[in-house]
């Protein structure tokens, strides 16, 4: 007997057994997809694990329904990858499956097919099963593939759908089988027939009393004299300036022959490509310590301050690894992955370049899927967000992971929760490629990495061309307002420096660390502040929509007119938000063009691209924005930095909260003069001798770097000891406060003094659910595996004793 273990995508620890017959046997390879039947009515997309002889001795095992595919879409490097996450990140494969793979690979079970109503069938065309099929769907308007199944009494219905899709009988409702459809473009050539000079000839006379459509067989012929490519419609449209009508009509009077050529939808558009810069000294020697430190390790990190050309010396290493044919995968926040940046690789290696990222539609992540499964010209340098890292690489030579210190990089919710930096190494190791760490402020983990020479370490300390740091000048604002001398946010310092720099032509960005208006509105009679009635936290005004909403859950209510709670009028506004700094801004400087740049404003694909373009074409002198603007952009004529409040960040409840602070300050700084002309940056505090603020401003990571690692040192915080932070949740606040101390009681009886908690967040509840966190501190001679076996005991134990069932328990390893 012949059995597969399947990986399904849903999250339940074990792999699922099905049994195949010989044929599927020798078929079948791990990384397949196969529609398996689960439970009483499902089909499930799974992938293949392993193949083997053994059977289940606990169950018997069903027939899988059908093989999905001829070749594995996932190879077996990625398996092992998805095994250390799972058991890294203390998820399921199945989790991991379906962070992996595209949607629209996963094949559900209530696919839905109908009958074509656009079409008159001559049933005799029909074999037996399928008029079977389509007798049913006479009765019914849709049949599920399942339905289809019983009604043909076999199990692998696929063939049958296949046929009776190719014979127009019915449609698989959209996002089936694969939800993946390519792009299909129009092209347009002569038809056969006048292929001689002599029916040629013929043809332009009898075309002489209609000179449009002369005209554009004219054109046809120069183009395709001077381009000897395919020509599409909307090409052969433009060049002629004739109409699509007219073009159609030559088609139909077999002028002309319509076709149709798939292509990819990421694709490249650029002209030649030029050479990368030749490096100055400081970028060469870099270059060369990287490839020494490549030599003994696996791992290097930069620091490279900002805007000292590390990318230049990224794209060295690049076309290094491509002269070896292999592929390079660049990972960015998110939000860093900006068209500058694509545009920049582009330049160098052309439609080498691949991008990934979410904002991408299913069909754009199946091709690049499907271009570096198969190690394709097209993706020999993927540039990508988080997710990319679950690619299907097969022979990757380089990991770049650019602004590595970016949060970001860590996926929150849902499982699994992976840093996508951490994985990279992973990855790197099971590909035996090298890792490249850089960042202007590097993450605390992986400078103690260097430190311990577990990474290489290399520096780059020179801005390109010795363009200074801008000068950083910390602003008082408690002694300003003393001496009232702020006009609502806006100390006169910083109105001074701004009016001086938009005098002299230069732009403006304004860092403020919220978005919305003012995040807390609160009743000046009676301090009552509007709630959100789903979570603990109060709403903020948004000015825009003129309303009060949850960052939190999405809840949202119109802006109240009078106090709920004592009917007063006078509503005060608390705090400040990016709107408000806008807001403010425009009455300070009627004269300037005031951009914002927040969640808010850069919803849908391009809302982000927009302002920055705005920002690039000058079309926007003051920029106001949130952490968004902190990401590698690159702009050449902004020359002051204010921040508007730094305490906000400083205080923030965290034990990361003054190494992100310090980050987020040094890189919104960076933005300041990254040209010859030196920038400025204002920092507004109401505490100027903050050690944090003193480092920022003399820029001095080394300082902050001992500081806080002294910290993390005496309270045990991470790099120096490891941390997996539960969260358990439960809409009955009781339950969440028994559930949550049996646990901790659990917990310490193996780890003692190592756990912390249970407490409530800062935010208790959040959509209905009370949370509470269990911090489990782990040193680093304590073996991880040992300690994650004993939770998963412990977990199970917990989920064992009925009350607590319906409690969610969130494990997040190395949280962040
Ligand atoms: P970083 O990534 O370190 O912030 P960049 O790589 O973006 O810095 O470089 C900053 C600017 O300097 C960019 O505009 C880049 O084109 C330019 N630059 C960097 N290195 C060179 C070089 N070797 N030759 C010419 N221009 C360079
Ligand atoms: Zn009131
Ligand atoms: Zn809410």
């Amino acid at each position: 007997m012949h059995y597969i273990d399947v990986i399904i995508p849903i999250p339940l620890q074990k792999l699922f057994t099905y049994s195949i017959t010989a044929s599927e046997f020798d078929f079948i390879k791990p990384g397949m997809r196969v529609a398996v039947p689960f439970g009483k009515s499902k089909i499930y997309t799974g992938i293949v694990y392993r193949v083997h002889n053994d059977a289940p001795t606990a169950y018997d095992a069903k027939d899988i329904q059908q093989i999905l595919d001829e070749t594995p879409v996932v190879n077996q490097k990625q398996l092992k990858l998805w095994d250390w996450i799972s058991s890294y990140y203390l998820c399921t494969l199945g989790d991991v499956m379906r962070a992996s793979l595209p949607n629209a690979f996963i094949l559900e079970s209530e696919t839905m097919v109908s009958k074509n109503m656009s079409k008159t069938i001559d049933e005799s065309i029909l074999k037996d099963d399928e008029f079977l099929v389509f007798e049913a769907l006479s009765h019914q308007s849709s049949l599920k593939v399942q339905d289809i199944s019983n009604i043909l009494n076999k199990k692998n219905v696929l063939p049958v759908i296949k046929r009776l899709i190719e014979k127009e009988a019915i449609i698989v409702e959209e996002e089936v089988y694969e939800k993946y459809k390519p792009k299909l473009v129009r092209y347009v050539k002569m038809h056969s027939f006048y292929s001689t000079e002599k029916e040629l000839h013929q043809l332009l006379n009898d075309l002489s009393r209609a000179p449009k459509q002369r005209d554009v067989v004219m054109t046809l012929f120069s183009i395709s004299a001077k381009t000897k490519k395919p020509i599409k419609v909307s090409d052969l449209s433009a060049e002629s300036g004739a109409s699509s009508s007219i073009i159609k009509s030559l088609i139909d009077k077999e002028i002309l022959e319509e076709y149709y050529i798939q292509i990819d939808r990421v694709q490249y558009s650029g002209e030649e490509n030029e050479d990368s810069k030749a490096l100055n000294n400081h970028q060469e020697q870099a270059l060369a310590e990287i490839q020494t430190t490549f030599k003994d390790h696996q791992v290097t990190l930069l620091h490279g301050v900002t805007s000292s050309g590390k990318t230049e010396v990224y794209v060295k290493l690049i076309e290094d690894v491509l002269k070896l044919g292999k592929q390079v995968l660049y990972l960015l926040p998110e939000i860093a992955l900006t068209t500058q940046l694509v545009t920049r690789l582009q330049n160098y290696f052309g439609d080498q370049v691949a991008v990934f990222h979410s904002k991408y539609s299913a069909h754009e992540r199946v091709e690049v899927w499907n271009q570096v499964l198969l190690n394709s010209a097209k993706a020999k340098v993927v540039l990508g967000a988080r997710s990319s890292i679950f690619l299907p690489f097969d022979n990757l030579g380089l990991i770049i992971v650019d602004e590595e210190h970016e949060q970001s990089f860590k996926q929150f919710d849902p499982a699994p929760r992976y840093h996508a930096r951490d994985t990279a190494v992973v990855s790197a190791h099971i590909h035996q490629a090298k890792v490249l760490l850089g960042s202007a402020t590097p993450s605390l983990e992986s400078y103690f990495n260097a430190q311990q020479n577990k990474y290489g370490f290399v520096e780059l300390m020179h801005r390109f061309n010795d363009v200074l740091m801008p000068e950083v000048e910390l602003v008082d604002i408690k002694e300003k307002q003393k001496k009232k001398r702020m006009k609502g946010h806006f100390s006169d310092s910083l109105i001074a420096e701004m009016t001086q720099t938009l005098a002299d032509g230069h732009q403006i960005i304004l860092f403020q660390n919220r978005r919305g208006f003012s995040p807390i509105v609160e009743c000046s009679t009676c301090g009552n502040s509007p709630q959100c009635p789903n979570c603990d936290v109060s709403l903020t005004y948004h000015q825009y929509r003129d309303q009060l909403r949850c960052h939190y859950c999405g809840y949202s209510i119109v802006m109240l007119r009078k106090c709920d709670a004592c009917g007063s009028p006078e509503l005060d506004n608390k705090g400040f938000g990016t709107e408000q700094i806008e807001a403010e801004v425009k009455l300070l400087f009627p004269e300037n063009k005031v951009g914002r740049m927040d969640l808010d404003t850069t919803r849908g694909k391009y809302g982000y691209e927009k302002i920055i373009t705005a920002l690039e074409q000058q079309e926007i002198e003051i920029l106001v924005g949130t952490q968004m603007l902190t990401k590698g952009l690159d702009f050449r004529n902004v020359k002051l930095v204010g921040i508007m409040n730094a305490d906000n960040m400083l205080n923030f409840p965290d034990f990361r909260a003054h190494e992100r602070s310090f980050q987020l300050m040094l890189q919104v700084s960076g933005r300041a003069g990254r040209t010859e002309e030196r920038g400025k940056v204002l920092i507004q505090t109401y505490n100027p001798y903050h050690n944090i603020l003193q480092q920022v401003s003399t820029n001095n990571y080394s300082a902050m770097y001992k500081e806080q690692m002294d910290e993390r040192y005496n309270f045990k915080y991470p790099p120096i000891y490891k941390q997996i932070k539960l969260t358990l949740k439960h809409k009955d606040y009781n339950r969440v406060e028994i559930a949550a101390d049996w646990y901790a009681k659990s917990l310490r009886q193996v780890f003692k003094d190592n756990i912390l908690g249970p407490e409530f967040p800062p935010v208790a509840r959040i959509r209905n659910q009370y949370h509470k966190n269990i911090l489990v501190k782990i040193p680093k001679k304590q073996s991880l595996a040992k300690t994650k076996e004993a939770i998963i005991k412990i977990n199970n134990s917990f989920f064992n004793i009925k009350d607590f069932r319906s409690v969610r328990v969130i494990l997040n390893v190395d949280n962040y």
